[in-house]
C-alpha cells in the first residue's frame, strides 16, 4: 500500500456531491451540507475538492452526539464505505484497516480468532476513523488508556492533496494533533491498530447495587485493578439516594460461550415527546436498580453484551422523539472533583430533566492527543432531552466542571463555550500550530470547530 504521495490539487467533480441534511446521534441540530461518499481510496482524494470552495469535514458513522460530525453550510466526506480490512499480523496483533471499518466488524472478524479492540466505545457502530478523531475510551480506560495509545501509525490525506504516513516517531506533533483531532488535520485513509489478545469470547461480570454516590466511589476504588468497570447511575434519585446505581466489573473469562447474543431489535418510530417524562424514566431507573443484586453475583457474558449493551436496540436515539437530545459528559479529577460530581447530579435532578441511567467511569490515564478528553478522574455522562431551558442547564454544568478543573468531552458536546474550551484544553494552541502547518488555508472545519473558535 502506498505510504506517501505528493501534493496534487484535484479539480471539483460535481457528480460526487449531493445536497443532504445530516444529523448527529442526538438529532437536535440538523446540518444541511453537500456530501460525497467515496467507495475507494482513489476517490477520496477527488473529494478533497469541495464545490464552491466549501470547508470540508470527514465523517464516520455520525455517532457523535453534537456538532463534531456536522458541517452546516459546508461539505462532508462520508467514509463508511471505505471499510476494508487490509492486513493482519497475528504475532503482533497489528491490524491495518480503512477508516470506515466499525468496531462491530472488528468483533465479528477477530473475536473468533482471539483478538479484541484494545479500547472500545459504548457502541460498536463507531468507525475506526471516528474513534481515532476523538481518541475514544472504553470501560477499561483506567488500565488500557484510550485508543490513541494503541495506534502504531496512520495515513493522513492532507489539505494539499498529499498523503503522509504518520507515526509517533515520524512526526510526533502531527500524530498527537490527529489523535483526538476532530477530523481537522486531514482525512485518515488507513489506520494501523494493535489488537489485544483475549482468552475467549466472554467476560466474567459481577454486578452490584450501590445505595448512594459515596458507596459508588468506594466501590470503584476497591475495584481499581479490575480489567473493566462501569457504573450506571439513576440520575433522577435525590437526597440520601443521590448517585445510587449499579456497579459492573468484569474480567476476561478463560472459558467462552457457545452462542452469540440475539440480534438487535430496531425502534421503528420516534417516540412522542410526552412519552418520556419524569414518571416513566423514574420507573425505568428504579426497576433497573432493583433488579441488580445486593451481594455481587458473577455471570459469564458475551463481550458484545457487556461492551455494547445499548446496541441491543438499534436507533434507540428515537426514544427522545423528534426534538432529539443532548449528552453531557465530563471528567473530574479524583478527590477534589468529587464534590462537583455531586453538584452535577444535584443540578440535573433538580432541573427535572428526565435522564435515563447516567454512566460513571474511572479514567486512569491522560490521552496522548493534544485534544484528548481522557485524564485521571471520574467521568460522568448524562443524556438530556432537548427542551427550552437546555442552554441554561448546560451553562450551569459547564461552570461546575470548569471550577472543579474538569473537562467536557467534545464527542458528546453541543454547548461548550470558547472560554470553557480554552480552560479545559490547554494544548489547543499547540493543536492550532499544527493546523497552521498542515492546513494553512483552513480547508477543514466543522460546526464544533467554528463554535469553539477553532476556525
Ligand atoms: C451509544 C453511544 C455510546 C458511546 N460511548 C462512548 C464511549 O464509551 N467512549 C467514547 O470515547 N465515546 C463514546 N461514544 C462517542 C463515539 O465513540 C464518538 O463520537 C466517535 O467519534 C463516533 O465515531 P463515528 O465513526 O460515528 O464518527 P463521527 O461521529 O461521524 O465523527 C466523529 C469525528 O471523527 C472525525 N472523523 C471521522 N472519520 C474520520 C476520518 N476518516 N479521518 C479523520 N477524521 C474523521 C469527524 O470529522 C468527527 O470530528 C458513544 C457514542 C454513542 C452513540
Amino acid at each position: 500500500m502506498a505510504a506517501e504521495t505528493n501534493a496534487a490539487s484535484p479539480a471539483v467533480r460535481p457528480e460526487l456531491w449531493k445536497a443532504l441534511t445530516l444529523q448527529s446521534w442526538g438529532r437536535a441540530m440538523p446540518g444541511p451540507c453537500l456530501a460525497a461518499r467515496p467507495e475507494r481510496l482513489r476517490d477520496l482524494q477527488a473529494a478533497l475538492a469541495a464545490p464552491e470552495g466549501r470547508a470540508l469535514l470527514p465523517r464516520g458513522a455520525g455517532r457523535s452526539y453534537g456538532d463534531a460530525c456536522l458541517n452546516p453550510g459546508g461539505a462532508v466526506v462520508l467514509t463508511e464505505r471505505l471499510n476494508r480490512l487490509l492486513a493482519f499480523d497475528p504475532a503482533s496483533g497489528l491490524l491495518l484497516a480503512e477508516p470506515g471499518v466499525t468496531f462491530a466488524e472488528l468483533l465479528r472478524v477477530f473475536l473468533p480468532r482471539g483478538y479484541l479492540a484494545p479500547a472500545s466505545p459504548g457502541t460498536a457502530f463507531v468507525t475506526l476513523g471516528g474513534a481515532v478523531a476523538h481518541d475514544v475510551h472504553g470501560k477499561n480506560q483506567h488500565l488500557a488508556g484510550s485508543i490513541g495509545e494503541h495506534i502504531a501509525w496512520f495515513d493522513l490525506l492532507l489539505a494539499d492533496g498529499s498523503t503522509r504516513r504518520v507515526s509517533p516517531e515520524s512526526d510526533p506533533a502531527l500524530f498527537q494533533a490527529t489523535i483526538g483531532g476532530l477530523g481537522l488535520t486531514g482525512i485518515l485513509s488507513a489506520i494501523c491498530l494493535r489488537l489485544a489478545p483475549v482468552p475467549s469470547n466472554a467476560l466474567l461480570v459481577r454486578r452490584q447495587r450501590m445505595p448512594d454516590l459515596d458507596a459508588f466511589l468506594a466501590g470503584f476504588e476497591a475495584q481499581a485493578a479490575a480489567a473493566y468497570a462501569v457504573g450506571w447511575i439513576d440520575a433522577l434519585a435525590k437526597g440520601a439516594a443521590l448517585g445510587r446505581g449499579v456497579l459492573e466489573v468484569a474480567e476476561p473469562s478463560p472459558e467462552g460461550l457457545p452462542d452469540r447474543p440475539p440480534k438487535p431489535r430496531r425502534l421503528p418510530f420516534d417516540l412522542p415527546g410526552l412519552a418520556l417524562n419524569r414518571l416513566s424514566i423514574s420507573a425505568f431507573n428504579e426497576l433497573y436498580w432493583r433488579r441488580a443484586p445486593l451481594i455481587p453475583q458473577e455471570e459469564r457474558v458475551a463481550y458484545e453484551r457487556f461492551l455494547y449493551p445499548l446496541d441491543a436496540i438499534l436507533d434507540w436515539n428515537r426514544l427522545y422523539g423528534r426534538g432529539g437530545f443532548h449528552q453531557f459528559q465530563c471528567v473530574l479529577p479524583f478527590r477534589e472533583g468529587e464534590p462537583a460530581l455531586r453538584r452535577l447530579l444535584e443540578t440535573v435532578a433538580a432541573g427535572g430533566n428526565a435522564s435515563f441511567l447516567a454512566v460513571l467511569k474511572a479514567m486512569g490515564r491522560e490521552g496522548i492527543g493534544m485534544l484528548s478528553f481522557a485524564r485521571p478522574g471520574y467521568s460522568l455522562a448524562l443524556d438530556i432531552p432537548a427542551r427550552p431551558g437546555s442552554a441554561a442547564l448546560f451553562a450551569a454544568l459547564e461552570r461546575i466542571t470548569v471550577e472543579a478543573g474538569g473537562r467536557i468531552y467534545l464527542a458528546k458536546d453541543s454547548w461548550l463555550s470558547p472560554q470553557g474550551f480554552a480552560a479545559m484544553y490547554p494544548q489547543a494552541p499547540d493543536f492550532q500550530a499544527v493546523r497552521a502547518r498542515v492546513d494553512p488555508d483552513g480547508a477543514f472545519s466543522s460546526g464544533l470547530s467554528r463554535r469553539l473558535g477553532l476556525g
